[in-house]
């Protein structure tokens, strides 16, 4: 299977610049963001979805919250909503996983 567009963000083949990453996962901003601060968190691990979880893969999402925290206190944003849509009928246009953060500060 082809690298999904957040893999070739993450191999410096498609340009965007990374916030944060460490050896799990990294942040951009959305390319089309719907709230004044829109960033998107995601595992180095191309998996493909909520649903393409695999056994195991709870830490590396448990992760990605974990991350989701750090930023909103970077930022120091007072609130924030945190998005995963699941699969093609929830809303899922890219199936490499990532968190949606988003904040209206
Ligand atoms: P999904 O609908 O899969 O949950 O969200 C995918 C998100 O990825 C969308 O909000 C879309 O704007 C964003 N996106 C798609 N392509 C790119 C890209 O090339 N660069 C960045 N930074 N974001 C992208």
């Amino acid at each position: 299977m082809s690298d999904s567009i957040f893999t070739k963000i993450y191999q410096g083949e498609i340009p965007s610049e990374i916030l944060f990453q460490d050896d799990i996962a990294f942040v951009i901003k959305d390319i089309n963001p719907k709230a004044k601060t829109h960033l998107l968190i995601i595992p180095i691990k191309p998996i493909h979805s909520i649903m393409g979880m695999d056994e195991g893969d709870e830490e590396i999402v448990g992760h990605l919250f974990k991350i989701a925290k750090e930023m909103g206190q970077k930022l120091e944003l007072p609130g924030y909503k945190l998005q995963i849509n699941v699969g093609a009928h929830g809303g899922q246009e890219v199936f490499h996983l990532h968190i949606h953060l988003l904040a209206n500060f």
